[in-house]
């Protein structure tokens, strides 16, 4: 029986994040582990409410009031296995989710303190780790049906492993020369340690799984290939086709890139330091791979955004600004606007903010400018209004605004349009959609049958705990269209969308 009173007698509390002048002279992770006497603090605030609105937050449908009352009570091998029986991967959903559950928690009701669930999470994450608890669960007899998973990111992985526990030959299929998708040099270590991503692949192994790296499907194996080896294909590459903005002029300059660019560059480098691949220490227009001693301008607001920032700061960057086209956001829940239980639109201070560089809000580049040999010296920027107009975006400068920031390197996070445009697509007879995804049908099977999509690829840029639901859900379809004994879980459909008001 949880603590019905225990939100009243503590506060929410999290760690403190190592301090900001030891954490960006390394990449290590920004979080300490947060001690079991906090944590089960913390998880007495979790009241069991009747109706764990948490629940509907979270895309997994994890069991967050039974795993809350496990650790209060101290039994963390049932919080490992009740955690583990909706998500396959919490260490990185602990570390790396937003956390819509807790905007769903009812201790939030009227502007109050959630439950700090992400922070259990992660802490029952760890102490699966810690005790063992990440031993593999082969399946008991093989079906003899094999599946072909291509990308290896969260949504590849959570269907890999559950068609795998079920008893299907599963093979990854992965072009890059690494199993992990946009966890493994996309997101910087200092948001994800690597060893995460390693010892899942380890015990995805033991499970069955077979891992093909550097196999570009599309290019180095055909779709036909594929279909005749196997007997199902769940497509999963992601939403990587980079946002970019050729109208603006001097975009051709050099020194201004693609956000990813220069973030999965960099991240490479710190893979190779901690004896990784070897990388490469510039890139193919000849700029070195390091912010040192530059003025950067970042573009763009989201997560990419505030990697580049982090990862800027580590580099020893001269400065940092940020810019946003939009306002700066309410600093809590407007609830005319979003009421609870919704995911509501606030500003969101996300570690590498705490460690330095200036947001600008409400601007946007009218031109990157030339220092007279090609390279970019400055950006100018104007203040401006966004409004939508027939479902455009109009976005007009306030004259007499304008004003030049020093910038020797441009890195542009101004999102993704969809899944990439690639070979492989038109072999599976696969298009994308007016969003640049891939649809679904009820039973996660795209336009060919037999083959199944999920994560970004389907859904657009989201999130990795979308991409993990939405790879447990399609490897259940998979089994069910393959004949499999029983069901596997689904915790959503291709058309679930998250809480929102309208
Ligand atoms: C910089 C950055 C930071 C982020 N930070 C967060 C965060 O903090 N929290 C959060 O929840 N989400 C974050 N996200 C979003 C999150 O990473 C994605 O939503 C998630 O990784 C999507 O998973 P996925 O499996 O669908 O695709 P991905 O992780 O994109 O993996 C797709 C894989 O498919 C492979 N692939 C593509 N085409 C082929 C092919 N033809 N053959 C073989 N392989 C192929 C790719 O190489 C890639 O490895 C971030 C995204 C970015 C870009
Ligand atoms: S996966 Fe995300 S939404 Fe679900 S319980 Fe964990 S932090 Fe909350």
């Amino acid at each position: 029986m949880p603590d019905p009173n225990g939100f009243l007698r503590y506060n929410r509390r999290l760690p403190a994040r190592r301090p900001v002048p030891v954490r960006i002279s390394d990449w290590r992770e920004v979080y300490p582990p947060a001690g079991e006497e906090l944590v089960r603090e913390q998880a007495t605030r979790c009241m069991d409410c009747g109706i764990p609105f948490c629940h509907d937050g979270c895309p997994l449908g994890n069991r967050i009031p039974d795993w809350n009352d496990l650790v209060r009570t101290g039994s963390w091998d049932a919080a490992v296995d009740s955690l583990h029986a909706t998500n396959n991967f919490p260490e990185f959903t602990g570390r790396l989710c937003p956390a819509p559950c807790e905007a769903a928690c009812v201790l939030g009701i009227g502007g109050g303190a959630p439950v700090t669930i992400k922070q259990v999470e992660v802490e029952i994450a760890d102490a699966a780790v810690a005790r063992g608890g990440l031993d593999p669960h082969p399946a008991a007899a093989p079906t003899g049906r094999s599946v072909a998973v291509v990308g290896s990111g969260p949504a590849g992985l959570a269907a890999a492993q559950q068609l795998a526990r079920a008893g299907h030959a599963v093979t990854v299929y992965e072009r890059d020369d690494a199993i992990g998708g946009l966890l493994r040099y996309g997101i910087p270590d200092f948001k994800l340690e690597k060893q995460h991503i390693d010892r899942r692949i380890a015990q995805l192994a033991a499970e069955g799984v077979r891992f093909r790296t550097g196999v570009n499907v599309g290019v180095d194996v055909t779709a036909e290939q594929l279909r005749e080896a196997h007997d199902a294909v769940l497509l999963a590459c992601g939403a990587l086709q980079g946002r970019d903005t050729p109208e603006t002029p001097g975009r051709e300059l050099r020194g201004v890139h693609q956000a990813m660019t220069h973030l999965v560059a960099a991240n490479r480098v710190v893979a190779a330091a901690g004896g990784g691949r070897p990388a490469l220490a510039v890139l193919p227009d000849g700029t070195p791979i390091d912010a040192a001693g530059k003025h950067v301008v970042i573009i763009g607001g989201g997560d990419t955004a505030a990697d580049c920032l982090g990862v800027a700061h580590r580099q020893g960057a001269a400065g940092v600004h940020q810019l946003d086209l939009y306002p700066e956001p309410p600093h809590s829940r407007d609830a005319g606007r979003d009421p609870w239980p919704t995911w509501p639109w606030i500003l969101r201070n996300y570690p590498a903010h705490e460690e330095g560089g200036d947001r600008v809000f409400a601007a946007a580049v009218q031109e990157f400018v030339d220092d007279g040999t090609g390279q970019v010296k400055s950006v100018r920027i104007a203040e401006v209004t966004v409004e939508k107009r027939d479902g455009r975006r109009i976005v007009t400068p306030l004259p007499g605004s304008e004003r030049e920031l020093p910038a020797d390197l441009v890195l542009l996070a101004i999102g993704f349009e969809g899944t990439e445009r690639q070979p492989l697509l038109e072999q599976f007879g696969v298009a994308r959609n007016a969003r640049g995804a891939i649809d679904a049908r009820p039973d996660w099977q795209t336009d060919a049958d037999g083959v199944f999509v999920a994560g970004d690829m389907h859904r657009g840029a989201s999130l990795i705990v979308w991409a993990i639901a939405e790879g447990r859900a399609a490897a259940a379809a998979i089994h069910a269209y393959l004949g499999g004994v029983g069901e596997l879980p689904a915790p959503v459909d291709p058309a679930r969308q998250p809480l929102a008001a309208r």
